[in-house]
């Protein structure tokens, strides 16, 4: 069987489906895979290297021999008419919302796979593509924040005096928010962190911030049996916005990520809150692509309030070290591919029934075959 990787259409993603450690690994299970021409080559893969390890360079014509295409996301429609009926189609799929493009990969006969469905299961761990970006862009928020920050962050005692250590307040930490932390304790920042979840305080303890929250009974009972949060009240919220307001007014930088499945970002900074930090100060929005936790952050964008704070909403976080996520994304689709994978008759087999196959499987044989899209239906 032929597997495509091509280069994303989205002249603003960075990101490549495929490296070349798991072209080699498809090349070794017995499959062609055929790597369109610089698909690589804003995450710093020449073709080169896709060669060396046993793929072969095309064009996006190609998709149209492919059994198999790996991809960063959702094909466009011009896309979905080059691939031929009944491919497996692996990819950040962004379903909700988008019923359309849902009904017309269905119409297409594709098999769409939706990698960011994943269970967060132990068998599933490296097939986690929300864990392995989310991962990145919590990295890359700090590195943002640092550019846009014109003062040092860590402290600094020299012969000519002492540089103050910066004050980062890190906002939700699930995988994001915890390698925030992680990274602005590493450049010498002076870290806090919130959470509305309990589990999340042992986990920011164990990094060396300091948890901050309002820790009442609605807190207790926040997460839901799947680790994730619930949409907390307007009381909670009331109460979450009186604890954190004085302590933003006092932070040097503050990093948002908090997202509840399914629905809008939860709003936790006010305008009257970016109001009251200091000029100078820089807020990253996480979250500005779900609708942002931070009044007045605007996506692709840094935004400079009146008081002089940089609001920072830049889209596909990252995609901005694509060199780093795609390495990562390309194993997680190896890691789902290959339990599909026949290694006998060397093909890529879907079995309805398993476990990932359900939870991923958005369309399949003409049908939109996803209980939370069947009304998606062409
Ligand atoms: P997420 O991206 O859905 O949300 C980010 C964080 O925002 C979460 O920690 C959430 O609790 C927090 N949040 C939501 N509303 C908030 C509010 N009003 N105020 C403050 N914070 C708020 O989360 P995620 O990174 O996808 O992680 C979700 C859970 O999944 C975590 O418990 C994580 O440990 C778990 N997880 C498990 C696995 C696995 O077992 N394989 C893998 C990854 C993540």
């Amino acid at each position: 069987q032929t597997i495509f990787v091509p280069k994303e259409v989205d002249a603003t993603e960075a990101r490549v489906a495929a490296s070349p450690d798991t072209v080699k690994r498809l090349s070794g299970l017995g499959f062609s895979v055929v790597v369109e021409k610089d698909a690589g080559a804003g995450s710093r893969i020449p073709d080169a290297d896709f060669v060396a390890a046993g793929g072969s360079i095309g064009k996006s014509s190609d998709a149209g021999k492919a059994d198999v295409v790996l991809k960063v996301r959702r094909p466009t429609e011009a896309e979905l008419k080059s691939y031929k009926s009944g491919a497996v189609v692996l990819a950040s799929m962004d379903p909700y919302g988008n019923d359309a493009a849902v009904a017309a990969m269905a119409k297409a006969g594709i098999s769409a796979f939706a990698m960011e469905f994943m269970p967060r299961i132990t068998r599933a761990q490296s097939m986690d593509v929300l864990s392995s970006q989310a991962n990145l862009a919590g990295y890359q928020a700090v590195i943002d924040a640092a550019a846009e920050y014109d003062r040092a962050l860590p402290m600094m005692m020299t012969a000519a005096g002492t540089v103050p250590a910066a004050k980062i307040f890190v906002m939700g930490v699930g995988v994001a928010g915890l390698q925030a932390i992680a990274t602005a304790r590493r450049l010498g920042g002076v870290v806090t962190a919130t959470d509305v979840r309990p589990a999340a305080k042992e986990q920011v303890a164990s990094l060396g911030a300091k948890f901050l929250a309002v820790e009442d009974d609605e807190f207790k009972a926040a997460e839901t049996a799947g680790g994730y949060a619930k949409e907390m009240s307007k009381e909670y919220q009331a109460k979450q916005a009186a604890l954190t307001a004085d302590h933003i007014a006092k932070q040097d930088i503050v990093i948002t990520t908090a997202l509840i499945p399914g629905r809008p970002a939860p709003k936790l900074i006010s305008a009257a809150m970016v109001a009251s930090m200091k000029p100078g100060s820089v807020i990253v929005d996480l979250a500005v692509e779900r609708g942002g936790n931070v009044e007045g952050s605007v996506p692709g964008k840094v935004v400079t309030t009146a008081n002089g704070v940089k609001i920072i909403g830049h889209l596909n976080v990252p995609g901005r070290v694509a060199a780093s996520s795609s390495l990562l994304y390309a194993k997680n689709l190896f890691a789902f591919l290959e339990t599909m994978i026949d290694k006998e008759k060397k093909a890529v087999v879907v079995n309805p029934d398993d476990e990932l196959v359900k939870a991923t499987l958005l369309t399949h044989g003409g049908k939109v075959v996803h209980s939370n899209f069947a009304k998606a239906e062409a």
